[in-house]
């Protein structure tokens, strides 16, 4: 498959690696010059604009930041729905709200270009590994043609519903995410204050009815598991930024449909302040930090 690849940072320079592995040409566009060079370090060639991108792929992949450029890349006037041939599948990766995806996929349609949103789980180490979940919006016809392709850069593809669904499905994942690291927060720094050793206390809950994903791969406690940021100074990984975009993304869609979610949103109010600390660009599991500071 010839794959036109935009955004490639933390999430999606390892994303090019594994389409490239599995034999796929893929060209990648970056606006930061770093990560347009990472992309080629990982087999891709480089292109200078985007509508080089676009011109000749059979498959378009974004991983950008947030909605605006989301539907900046796909919808100003030498967008990607402006400027692909027919035919050609669009995939967003990114994690935005849903309102968004379902807009971008909404114009994309109005073209009759096919588009799948399909946002990710498994972070950095997951994307370099292969092992993500992809949660995928729109149609199920869709999402088969776009199935071995993804199954390059995932273990896990689950069809969530229509359009916007993978971003509903993502944000209710990434609000349990944000309230576990928070918890496991608490619960770390109440155990070291008590006496308790942090490798015993792991032990103890990694096995116990307290274990949850965000202990098991990212505990803020370094020297125990081998894939915590905590580890190398809380280099991110997934950044502090990302964890407060998303968690305010799942409370304006909460807001949308009347859902009550309290500790969706302390998790907000939290995430947002630590970001707002000049702490933007930490992982998301140095929330400790905040935690541990208050007394
Ligand atoms: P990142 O900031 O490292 O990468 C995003 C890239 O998009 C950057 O390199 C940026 O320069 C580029 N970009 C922005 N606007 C652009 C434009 N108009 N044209 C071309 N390039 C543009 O972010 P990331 O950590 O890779 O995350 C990407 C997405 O994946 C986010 O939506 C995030 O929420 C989601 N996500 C991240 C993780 C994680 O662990 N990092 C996990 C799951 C999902």
């Amino acid at each position: 498959m010839t794959i036109g690849f935009i955004g490639t940072g933390n999430m999606g320079y390892p994303m090019v690696r594994n389409l490239v592995k599995a034999g796929n040409k893929v060209t990648a566009f970056d606006r930061l010059q770093s990560a347009l060079q990472s992309a080629a370090a990982a087999g891709g060639a480089m292109a200078s604009s985007q509508k080089e991108v676009v011109m000749d792929a059979e498959i378009v992949i974004t991983m950008l930041p947030a909605g605006q450029h989301v539907r900046t890349v796909y919808g100003s006037d030498d967008g990607v729905i402006a400027t692909a041939s027919n035919g050609t599948l669009l995939i967003d990766c990114s994690t935005i709200d849903v309102e968004s995806a379902r807009a971008v996929a909404k114009e994309a349609a109005a073209r009759g270009l096919d588009m799948l949103d399909a946002p990710v789980s498994g972070g950095v180490a997951g994307a370099e590994a292969g092992t993500l979940t992809f949660m995928v919006g729109g149609s199920a016809e869709v999402l088969e043609r776009a199935r071995p392709v993804l199954e390059a850069m995932g273990k896990n593809i689950v069809h969530a519903g229509d359009s916007g669904s993978g971003q509903a499905a993502k944000l209710c994942n990434n609000m349990m995410l944000g309230i576990s690291m928070i918890g496991t927060s608490e619960a770390f720094t109440m155990g070291q204050k008590l006496g308790l050793n942090p490798q015993t206390l792991f032990d103890i809950i990694s096995t116990a009815s307290g274990s949850c994903w965000a202990l098991q791969n990212h505990l803020p406690i370094p020297g125990i598991v081998e894939t915590a940021a905590s580890n190398r100074g809380f280099r991110a990984g997934f950044a502090v930024a990302m964890m407060a975009k998303d968690l305010r993304l799942a409370q304006l869609a909460a807001k949308s449909v009347d859902a009550s979610t309290p500790l969706g949103s302390t998790a907000a109010a939290l995430y947002t302040s630590f970001e707002d600390s000049g702490n933007q660009d930490l992982d998301y599991s140095a929330i400790i930090k905040l935690i541990a500071a208050q007394t």
